[in-house]
């Protein structure tokens, strides 16, 4: 299979103009996390020959890095100064069961990744600064700033971010940074329903107090708090009052890691049974997750009710009834990269800008049937 590796925005830019001029698809792929290479047709651009930290000014909360740079590279350089990413992307590997690199931070932004702290501080999308990429034709384009955002006209990161590689290759992100929280603290409530927890999430959520993620899993309800020490001792007190029930509490390390579990999914890490994805309106979420436990297989809800995550074997049409953007992430033993059907509308519009930005379709072809996926217009 035909690889390419540009080592340069200049050697993408010609590739891709003569892919498109020949009408030569390409598979767009980052760490490869996901695992579409294989299950779409096309040569393989790969972006890890466009890897590095242009710019890091921790002062300024900015970081600007060539889109194949690893994310864990990210992650520890801003972890020498006690920063991170506020938007706490996922590593999936161990639940897609593949062998891959790891994720790039190109890759993250080009599926919107975000993880359990988006209910506080937004998804991937509200941290980009502005990017830099190639479209379809070959032409190098830039979109925002690189120390602020700075936009006139369309916010094309805002676009970009979510459109799964069909639209253009992204080869530099100018990103915000988030001083780390020194403690994290995490107070959960157990035995509940899907309806009950929902609820209890909703009343702590109302509160100021500044809750930075909310899960439901196993009939637990966990939510947790950061900050400075003193700050996350008030805020608890006060939870702890408004939730009036027996709350078993987790501190430091102990909250860290089960957070990373729920970021990561661990608990999906079964390769024989298929994962689904639902993004659906909060309000809809505990229904959802009650109709799916009762299907039998493991569920997680975040995001307040809006992201469904639902491990087992019921049928997916079933699934599909009940949430028609409902997402196959991995079938049974195999990772899954294609997305539902649109909607027309939607549908319309995805074809539309597809046309704008890669006329020939070289890009992802066949990913999203031709468009950007309406599951993931969130
Ligand atoms: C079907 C499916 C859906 C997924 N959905 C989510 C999700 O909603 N949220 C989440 O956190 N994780 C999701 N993941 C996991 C996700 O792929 C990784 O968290 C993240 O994208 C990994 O980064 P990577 O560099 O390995 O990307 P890859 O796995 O290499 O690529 C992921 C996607 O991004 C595109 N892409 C990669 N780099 C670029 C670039 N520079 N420019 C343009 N496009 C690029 C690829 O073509 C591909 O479509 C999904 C995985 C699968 C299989």
């Amino acid at each position: 299979m035909i690889r390419h590796i540009p080592r340069s925005e200049t050697e993408l830019s010609a590739l891709i103009a003569h892919q498109h001029q020949t009408a030569s698809p390409l598979v767009i792929e980052g760490g490869g996390s996901a695992g579409i290479t294989g299950e779409i047709g096309g040569e393989i651009l790969s972006t890890t020959g466009l890897s590095g930290v242009v710019d890091y000014q921790p002062g300024e909360l900015t970081l600007i890095a060539q889109a194949g740079t690893p994310l864990a590279q990210i992650e520890a350089l801003l972890s020498q100064s006690d920063q991170c990413l506020a938007f706490e992307p996922p590593d999936l590997r161990l639940v897609l069961g593949t062998m891959a690199a790891g994720p790039t931070i190109g890759g993250v932004v080009a599926v919107n990744s975000s993880g359990p702290r988006r209910l506080l501080s937004g998804a991937c999308r509200d941290h980009i600064l502005g990017i830099r990429m190639v479209d379809g034709r070959g032409r190098i384009l830039r979109n925002g700033g690189r120390v602020m955002k700075n936009v006139t006209g369309l916010d094309l990161s805002r676009l970009l971010a979510g459109s799964h590689g069909t639209l253009a290759v992204l080869t530099e992100v100018a990103i915000r940074t988030l001083p780390r929280a020194p403690v994290s603290l995490t107070l959960a409530v157990s035995g509940l329903t899907p309806t009950a927890a929902q609820a209890l999430i909703a009343q702590a959520l109302a509160t100021p107090w500044e809750v930075s993620a909310a899960v439901f899993h196993r009939g637990r309800v966990c939510l947790r708090l950061e900050g400075p020490g003193p700050q996350v001792a008030s805020r608890r007190a006060k939870l702890l009052r408004l939730l009036g029930c027996e709350v078993e509490e987790l501190e430091g390390e102990a909250s860290r890691t089960l957070w990373r579990g729920f970021r990561d999914l661990e608990m999906f890490a079964d390769q024989t049974l298929p994962l689904w994805r639902l993004q659906v309106r909060a309000r809809d979420g505990a229904a959802l997750a009650q109709r799916l436990a009762e299907l039998g297989g493991e569920v997680l809800t975040d995001w307040s009710g809006g992201l469904i995550w639902y491990q087992g074997a019921a049928d997916p049409a079933l699934i599909r009834s009940l949430a028609p953007s409902a997402r196959l992430i991995r079938r049974a033993g195999l990772s899954t990269a294609r997305f539902p059907a649109e909607a027309e509308g939607l549908g319309r519009l995805s074809a539309g800008l597809r046309q704008v930005f890669d006329p020939a379709g070289i890009f992802n072809q066949g990913l999203m049937g031709g468009s950007m996926g309406a599951a993931d217009a969130d």
